[in-house]
């Protein structure tokens, strides 16, 4: 088969040598067989002739007329088709039905009809009524073929069929017209009279032809709200002769290719396929649009064009638009597994946009040349499709990133906190904005224009989180702070409570208090600098101090208990004793004299340590104001909530205050006579060895 080729403007070229006997002949088809079925091949055709991609770069003539008038001959010297001619010494009939070809050279269709020689006329008019309706809905220009003595015979077959297409064309435009004449999409009604002996000027045959149109038209009655009409604002009508083929072929031949020029060359005078007569169906929707119309013929059914069009654009645009979202299905298929296992695609957002650009570029190409509202109405339901499509990708996405900058915000942040040379709250601000910017960026890149999707929520959201975790540290870090606080405290009071429980008296615990105070004045100060440069809350700031004070006090406790441990008081008790006992005001040891009242100093001394250990028993200072009170779990509520969260013990603090039992205080005293006692003895047993010596 012929490939014809189309320049640039998808035109058709000339043929240079002008000879189309040379030119070859492109493959026609049947597009509806002697039993009036469609053929439902010609996309293919369309293909095959390298028009199924023209767009509206394509044009469409067909044509009328008796039975061997000369029809298929005209067609193949003018357009290079290969239609069926009778055979002149056989007169083999052709084949009937609608054929189509594609021009050589040029992007037109032509479609020919072939009926059968009138010998049932009945069953042939019924065929020629059809196919003619059949062509005025496509074709931009009818050519109607006949034989000059035919002309002027107004009861005549042609004028008969013409009076048929004139009707067909009200009803086809009926609905639209009778709203909106725009006069736009008028068919080019071509006569060809053949057989042009001369005698009669082309003028002359015009002005016959014309006035039996305006008599059809007059006759016709016209649908309502077309009464007015004229045959003008539907048809435009332009003549032409030719001599004949067999008396005269050279003049024949070269008055057919300058016909020829009429329907190749866009510039010419009289060109043929001007754009308001092209019926706007685009190449791709042609086979669609031709079998719904024939189908609609065939069973006779009202014919409305601009429904059939808008049909035609429902059921095109859907088409292209499934070939448009198919091929972008395969495409971001690659997405879902990164993303469903947890990744963050880096080019996520502008990738998206790509396949969706790419799929409504399909879409545009093609569809854009079909009603434009409905077009506009697909393309829209394309675009929700498109990014409903995406929108798991987008989801995902913001998900994985959420995980990964949160985890990667409380890994830097951890990190920069191991050493000790940090401040705190620039740290966790930082990063905290950081994290939150990338987020951001991230985020938007991947939220599509044209969409409902929206970040805000998402956002809000991490935000939450980062501050959760900014809180969990500041909490570390605070518990952190106040362990090294008492820490610091633990040591200051070592040495004063050692010295103050070592010479113990009246005022001991005062001594004890005022040291523990003057730390625990140091350690809240200390503490509330470094909260202060935390962005501690109030209620953290209370939650911690208290705390601090608790820790402290046990601290204290701790060491107080260390200091009265049984052998370290037993100690101090001894020693408080012999200094009162062994040794005399002036702090000489005694060497005892039978006149010395041993007894006497014995028992005060005795009893003077016997009297601390009361003292020791209690906390207790004598100056009031030095009185430590802290409440109890049961009287603090965020400590009650601690206990409950097992992160501490139940705190009493009354109880802390009583360091020995009744019993223990017995005990001690008694331990304590005993050993007196023994000094006693002693005492006693070196007076006699220094009297005996
Ligand atoms: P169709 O049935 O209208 O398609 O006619 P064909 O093209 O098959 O031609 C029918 C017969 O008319 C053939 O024998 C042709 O050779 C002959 N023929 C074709 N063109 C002309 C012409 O211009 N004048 C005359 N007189 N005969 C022609
Ligand atoms: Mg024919």
């Amino acid at each position: 088969a012929l490939q014809p080729k189309l320049d640039t403007n998808g035109a058709a070229s000339a043929n240079e040598n002008g000879s189309l006997e040379t030119a070859g002949q492109a493959e026609r088809m049947q597009l509806v067989d002697e039993d009036q079925k469609f053929n439902s091949d010609v996309g293919k055709y369309l293909e095959k002739w390298h028009l199924a991609d023209a767009g509206f770069a394509y044009d469409l003539c067909a044509v009328v007329g008796g039975q061997s008038t000369g029809k298929s001959t005209l067609l193949n010297k003018l357009f290079g088709t290969s239609f069926d001619v009778m055979n002149e010494s056989q007169r083999r009939q052709t084949t009937k039905g609608i054929w189509m070809c594609r021009g050589v050279s040029m992007p037109v269709l032509v479609m020919d009809v072939e009926g059968s020689d009138g010998r049932e006329r009945g069953e042939d008019q019924d065929f020629e009524r059809k196919s003619a309706l059949f062509s005025m809905a496509s074709a931009e220009c009818l050519l109607v073929n006949m034989w000059e003595h035919q002309v002027g015979l107004y009861q005549g077959a042609n004028m008969g069929l013409l009076k048929t297409v004139f009707e067909v064309n009200l009803g086809l435009f009926q609905a639209s017209k009778a709203k909106n004449h725009s006069g736009k999409d008028k068919t080019l009604i071509f006569f060809v009279i053949r057989d042009h002996i001369g005698a009669t000027p082309l003028e002359n045959l015009r002005a016959t032809l014309m006035a039996d149109l305006y008599r059809i038209w007059d006759s016709l009655s016209k649908p309502e709200g077309l009464e007015t009409s004229r045959i003008e604002d539907f048809f435009d009508f332009d003549f032409t002769t030719l001599p004949h083929k067999l008396l005269q072929p050279q003049e024949f031949d070269k008055q057919v290719l300058q016909l020829r020029t009429r329907f190749t060359d866009r510039n010419s005078k009289g060109f043929i396929f001007k754009p308001e007569y092209h019926k706007r169906i685009p190449a791709d929707g042609l086979p669609r649009y031709l079998e719904t119309i024939w189908e609609q013929v065939v069973t006779n059914k009202d014919l409305d064009l601009p429904t059939q069009q808008e049909l035609l654009a429902q059921f095109r645009c859907d088409e292209i638009a499934s070939v448009a979202f198919g091929a972008f299905a395969t495409e971001i298929k690659a997405f879902r597994k990164p993303i469903e296992a947890g990744s963050v695609l880096e080019a996520l957002g502008a990738d998206m946009g790509t396949h969706r650009s790419m799929a409504l570029a399909k879409f545009d190409k093609e569809a854009s040349r079909y009603h434009a509202d409905v077009y506009k109405k697909k393309r829209v339901e394309l675009l929700e499709k498109l990014n409903a499509a995406l929108s798991p990708f987008f989801l995902g996405q913001l998900k994985n990133l959420h995980k990964a900058i949160l985890a990667s915000f409380k890994k830097s942040v951890l990190g920069r906190l191991k050493g000790d040379n940090y401040d705190f709250a620039e740290v966790v601000e930082g990063e905290k904005s950081k994290a939150e910017l990338t987020f951001r960026a991230a985020s938007t890149a991947i939220c599509l224009a044209d969409t409902d999707w929206t970040i805000d929520e998402e956002l809000a959201q991490f935000n939450e989180d980062v501050t959760q975790i900014a809180d969990q540290c500041r909490a570390e870090e605070t518990k952190k702070m106040v362990t090294q606080i008492e820490r610091t405290l633990k040591k200051e009071i070592s040495e004063p409570v050692e010295l103050a429980l070592a010479r113990p008296g009246t005022d001991m615990w005062d001594k004890v208090l005022r040291s523990f105070s003057e730390s625990m004045e140091k350690a809240e100060s200390s503490y509330l600098k470094k909260a202060k440069s935390f962005n501690c809350t109030e209620e953290e700031n209370t939650v911690a101090l208290s705390s601090l004070r608790r820790r402290a006090w046990l601290a204290l406790r701790a060491k107080v208990d260390e200091q009265t441990a049984d052998t370290v008081l037993m100690s101090k008790l001894r020693s408080v004793f012999e200094d009162r006992f062994r040794y005399d005001d002036e702090g000489v040891p005694r060497v005892w004299k039978p006149d010395d009242d041993i007894d006497g100093i014995f028992r005060q001394a005795r009893d003077e340590t016997v009297a601390l250990v009361p003292i020791y028993a209690k906390i207790e200072p004598t100056d009031r104001n030095l009185a430590v009170s802290l409440p109890s779990t049961s009287e603090d509520p965020a400590h009650a909530a601690m206990v409950e969260r097992g992160e501490d013990e139940e705190f009493d603090f009354p109880s802390t205050l009583n360091l020995f039992s009744e019993t223990r205080k017995v005990e001690v005293a008694n331990r304590f006579r005993k050993e007196a006692d023994a000094y006693y003895v002693e005492a006693k047993r070196s007076m006699v060895s220094s009297i005996a010596q």
